[in-house]
């Protein structure tokens, strides 16, 4: 079969991307379980944050049978600080399937590792093409910015239609003989190139880019608002007697679940009557659509008080707590409040 010949696009930043960039462990690998790993710590996180946990996950669980058969909770002591646990939780259900549906081998197509909890189109091509180099193209907000602005697509990028678009149009220009280093190179130039302030003047594609021409790079890509993140309150007593703790985790669905807490102040506290030292608020924490913000304060319960312990909660050493999952809020709270002696003792591992 003749060959297609290679888009100038496609040349000009796999030329780019040789001299430019970045020396990653995730890609000195073909190992499709290696890749996948970094792939999901990635999707909400950046590289120099998500690089220890990478390292640490796999020398944990070196292949996808020890992350299936891990439990749960040293998973998501591992995840702690990463946020979105989510991503933890779908990556042991997506190794237990690899186990059960696939004897504990990688699928190797993208129609077969599209099927996997917590991979969508994005991760299943980066895993096809750069394990399988299977002519995949990845769409991610990289690819978003780099193609509107290079071949002038207006297609609002928070619109529906804008992955089918962008899709099709990375896909026109994927060459058969590397996807995977076209994919890598339009990763890595949108990432370090054409950055959302981009120097278009050491720009190999400045000829040739229409944003650039046209002197509308800051208007591309063209993206709506998002709607306004909702603010909530969550506030927390940190309880202590005999040198214990009570804390609980979350098992309701929603945010955190699997993850411990201090007592979260929900009702009438009229159980509780001592007084409160009050500690210092971490910052507002962000998460993808809600604002949360939080006060907490330190309650001495004394030794030979019988306390009425609410449903849910139980009490716990400070270096048991430790090795437990924590949201990053929680983490937050603890560093933030080092003077307080009780939260000294739980100084977390990952920040
Ligand atoms: S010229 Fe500027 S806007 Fe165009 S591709 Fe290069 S960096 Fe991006």
């Amino acid at each position: 079969m003749q060959k297609s010949p290679i888009h100038p696009f496609s040349a000009t930043i796999m030329a780019w991307y040789v001299e430019h960039q970045r020396e990653l462990p995730w890609r000195q690998t073909k190992d499709p379980y290696a890749i996948w790993l970094s792939e999901i710590i990635l999707q909400q996180t950046r590289v120099a944050q998500g690089l220890p946990y990478y390292e640490r996950l796999l020398a944990a669980f070196p292949a996808v049978k020890d992350l299936a058969e891990a439990p749960e909770a040293s998973l998501l002591r591992l995840w702690q600080g990463l946020g979105y646990y989510s991503r933890a939780r779908n990556l042991q259900k997506a190794a237990q399937m690899v186990v059960r549906e696939f004897s504990g081998s990688f699928p190797q197509t993208y129609d077969q590792i599209i099927r996997l909890p917590g991979v969508g189109p994005y991760t299943a091509a980066a895993i096809a093409s750069f394990a399988f180099n299977e002519a995949k193209a990845v769409v991610d907000g990289n690819v978003f910015r780099v193609l509107s602005r290079v071949f002038a697509v207006e297609t609002d990028i928070a619109s529906s239609a804008a992955r089918g678009v962008f899709t099709s149009l990375a896909q026109s220009l994927i060459p058969d003989a590397d996807p995977a280093g076209f994919n890598q190179a339009i990763m890595e130039f949108g990432a370090l190139q054409c950055t959302p302030a981009p120097d278009c003047s050491v720009c190999p594609l400045r000829i040739s880019c229409a944003a650039f021409s046209a002197s509308r790079v800051a208007e591309l890509p063209i993206k709506s608002k998002k709607t306004k993140a909702k603010e909530i309150q969550m506030d927390y007593l940190v309880i202590e007697q005999k040198g214990e703790l009570l804390v609980r985790e979350r098992t309701e669905n929603g945010i955190w679940k699997g993850l411990w807490e201090f007592y979260l102040i929900e009702g009438s506290l009229e159980w509780l009557p001592f007084p409160r030292q009050t500690l210092k608020s971490p910052p507002v924490h962000l998460l993808s659509h809600r604002k949360i913000n939080c006060e907490a304060w330190h309650v001495q319960v004394p030794d030979n008080f019988d306390l009425e312990i609410p449903a849910g909660y139980g009490w716990m050493s400070p270096s048991e707590f430790e090795s437990k999952g924590k949201p990053v809020l929680l983490l937050n709270l603890i560093t933030d409040n080092l003077d307080c002696p009780i939260l000294q003792d739980i100084s977390p591992a990952y920040l």
